[in-house]
């Protein structure tokens, strides 16, 4: 049975893309930590970090990277929250590898 992300990668399930290739997609996360809060999860159903090919992990983070600047570009952001959830201990409820982009403002505090 494919995970919740590889039913929105199939467009099977609506969200907000902000960014897609290959290898990644990146959309909102439907919980907003904060606004503009975003998931960057790969194209394949990886269950966490231990799973994911060197390259494609190098290549998520370059779009991580991406996505970080233009947020800093495009919001009036004071810092970024990078999250990685991996394993149920550890907080993790979709197991299809993705990073968290969270977008923190003039003294935001969380959702979760
Ligand atoms: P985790 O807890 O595994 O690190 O993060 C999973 C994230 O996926 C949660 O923040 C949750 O809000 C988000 N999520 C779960 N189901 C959906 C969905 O159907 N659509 C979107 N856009 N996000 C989802």
């Amino acid at each position: 049975m494919s995970t919740i992300f590889t039913k929105i990668i199939n467009r099977e399930i609506p969200s907000y893309i902000v960014y897609e290739d290959d290898l990644v997609l990146a959309f909102l996360d439907i919980t907003q930590a904060s606004k503009g809060h975003t998931l960057v999860v790969t194209k394949n159903e990886y269950k966490d970090i231990t799973e994911v090919p060197e390259e494609t992990l190098s290549h998520l983070f370059k779009v991580v990277q991406k996505i970080s600047k233009g947020m800093f570009k495009a919001f009036n952001i004071k810092g970024i929250n990078l999250l990685n959830n991996n394993g149920e201990v550890a907080g993790q409820t979709v197991f299809h590898y993705h990073v968290h982009i969270i977008p923190r403002y003039e003294s935001n505090e969380l959702n979760f």
